[in-house]
């Protein structure tokens, strides 16, 4: 049936409204989250692609909601930086992988975690105390620990994020760009910025060997790297073909469903295991 203006308008005005809703509702569910225990994160290995070895992983963040179950990232996390959460969110996530890190150093493991630090985050002036804190507190040598930062980061206060994340490469602790060319990417950023890891998003690695585009985009980022002496790391990779690509390209990291999904911790170590046996 044809709908009248007037009924689509309502039709407009409802999931509006409805979005509203879910979304205060949200915010409202995220205040007493980390409390519940509602929180666990994810490990997904990050492998050197000429040594075939796993040098340690990106920590990502699920919530399991009591009713709704899972609810993605993409989802709550935008809206934990509206609502500020994310600064008590990303202090916990932080807290685990610097935990998680010192459990593997226990049991011999040199392997590092990635983390992913939110611009609300890079904002709060006590970041950088908090950071060293968390590695103080678990006695975690600070090159274990790799913060991934977007492009979108540096673009509110430039001088600002220099400055901080200047004290924290100071100290040891490694920075990639994160989601490198789909912001608003320059090359004064990446000179002023001391960073280490260009990430290529997986928008560019999905269709790497299919979409002409996508290979050139992917190449000069990879140049990119070796020019500027960045190591660059591709997100997303899910098939054999773009892992070969990749490697032979001189790409030296990736991470993706082709080698493993993101894995509770238990999983994670089984992985190690039995990637290195093969
Ligand atoms: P991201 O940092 O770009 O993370 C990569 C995303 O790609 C993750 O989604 C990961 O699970 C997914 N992925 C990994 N390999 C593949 C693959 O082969 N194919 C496909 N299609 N996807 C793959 P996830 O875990 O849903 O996270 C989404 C985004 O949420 C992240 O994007 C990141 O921006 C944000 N996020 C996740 N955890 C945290 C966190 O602890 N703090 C902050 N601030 N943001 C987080
Ligand atoms: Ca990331
Ligand atoms: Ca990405
Ligand atoms: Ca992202």
């Amino acid at each position: 049936a044809k709908l009248n203006n007037h009924t689509r308008f309502q039709f407009y005005v409802a999931s509006i409204d409805q979005e509203i809703r879910d979304r205060k509702q949200m915010e409202k569910d995220l205040t007493h989250a980390i409390e519940n225990q509602e929180f666990h994160i994810v490990y997904q290995p990050q492998i050197n692609l000429e040594t075939k070895r796993i040098i340690g992983a990106e920590a990502l963040l699920r919530w399991v909601h009591p009713e709704h179950g899972f609810v993605a990232p993409d989802k709550f996390i935008p809206i934990a930086e509206t609502s500020g959460h994310i600064v008590s969110i990303g202090k916990w996530v932080l807290e685990q992988a610097c935990k998680q890190v010192a459990q593997w150093a226990a049991a011999g493991s040199h392997l590092r975690i990635a983390v992913n630090l939110s611009a609300v985050q890079l904002r709060q002036n006590s970041i950088v105390e908090d950071i060293l804190a968390c590695i103080a507190k678990y006695q975690i040598p600070p090159g274990r620990l790799e913060l991934e930062i977007t492009e979108t980061s540096f673009m509110t206060n430039i001088t600002d994020a220099v400055a901080k994340l200047h004290q924290l490469h100071r100290a040891g602790i490694s920075i990639a760009v994160d989601d490198f060319g789909t912001g608003y990417s320059s090359l004064t950023y990446l000179k002023k910025m001391p960073v280490q890891h260009l990430k290529i998003d997986k928008q560019f690695i999905q269709d790497l060997l299919v979409n002409e585009e996508d290979t050139r985009i992917a190449n000069t980022i990879i140049d990119l790297g070796r020019s500027l002496n960045l190591t660059v790391i591709a997100e997303g990779v899910e098939t054999e073909e773009q892992e070969h690509y990749l490697t032979q390209r001189g790409c030296k990291l990736a991470q993706g469903y082709f080698f493993s999904k993101p894995l509770l911790p238990d999983d994670f170590e089984k992985f190690v295991k039995t990637f290195h046996a093969n």
